[in-house]
């Protein structure tokens, strides 16, 4: 109702879909979204479809009512708060499933994440019906897939993607940072810090990824906490592999550090 008075008066509609427990990360995407547009919905729910199993969707944080204070806060006039009851009703035999940009990456070590997320996603725009959508980077395959689902099946809405919002220590801000000790949070900032290396690297004009990501292995190594899931430079747009720096490269990195499933990326372009 709001949503439909709101583009009917001709006012803008931005969108911040979310899983809670809120941070400075989704905060910068909802300020960009109150300054962007006339009315801004966010949504907090845990979609179960994008969890495999023995992940986390059962401990993910939800403290609900810190969220609604923040989004209070921010001047958001609606959040839609679906249990997963209504968000799912009977069997889900309808998924939406983006193809090649999901193999790569972290769509290579969870399989069926990203049909889960393209799902809700489209779900969300259909039911929140929003003419903008904020994504971040921080999830930048994420953001790939998302923009290409909209292209791909119409759908009426632009996604705007946001920088990834980092603790001063280089760390990108996560809500998962907070299943970290304080030491293990330490050894998470060489996640950063390997792809500030990779990009001195390509700065300084080496081309050869396998020299690259060696290097980034190497400094990810220090931490024996460390187990490195992938550490991948690959086409910012087709997130295909590559064997040379060309172009416009994401460089991307996921480890675990005990009990946390960390990711991280900067975008790198040599014109
Ligand atoms: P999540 O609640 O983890 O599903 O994230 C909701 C949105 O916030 C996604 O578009 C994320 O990419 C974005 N996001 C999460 N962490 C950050 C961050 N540190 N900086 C910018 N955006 C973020």
């Amino acid at each position: 109702m709001l949503v439909k008075a709101a583009r009917s008066e001709g006012r803008k509609v931005g969108f911040v879909p979310t899983m809670g427990a809120l941070h400075v990360g989704h905060i910068s995407l909802i300020e960009a979204a109150v300054t962007e547009c006339d009315c801004v919905v966010v949504s907090i729910f845990v979609n179960p479809t994008q969890f495999g199993p023995g992940e986390d969707f059962e401990k993910y944080p939800r403290p609900l009512e810190a969220d609604l204070d923040i989004c209070r806060k921010c001047g958001v006039d609606a959040v839609f708060v679906p249990t997963p009851e209504q968000m799912y009703p009977t069997e889900n035999i309808t998924w939406v499933n983006v193809e090649k940009l999901t193999e790569t990456l972290c769509g290579a070590s969870r399989p069926g994440h990203f049909r889960g997320v393209a799902t809700v996603c489209a779900k969300l725009f259909n039911i929140v019906g929003a003419d903008v959508a904020y994504f971040g980077q921080k999830d930048a395959q994420q953001a790939v897939v998302i923009k290409r689902m909209v292209a791909d099946l119409n759908i009426p809405v632009d996604i705007v993607v946001c920088p990834t919002v980092r603790e001063e220590s280089g760390l990108a801000v996560s809500s998962r940072n907070k299943y970290l000790t304080e030491e293990q949070k330490k050894d998470a900032t060489l996640i950063y810090k390997s792809l500030q290396n990779c990009r001195e690297m390509i700065e300084a004009g080496t081309t050869d990824i396998g020299t690259i990501t060696t290097d980034m292995r190497k400094i990810l190594s220090q931490a024996p906490s460390i187990q490195i899931e992938y550490v991948s430079i690959v086409d910012a747009e087709s997130l295909q592999k590559l064997d040379k720096i060309i172009g416009k490269v994401l460089a991307a990195v996921a480890v675990r550090i005990g009990p946390a499933r960390l990711i991280d990326n900067i975008v790198v372009d040599i014109k």
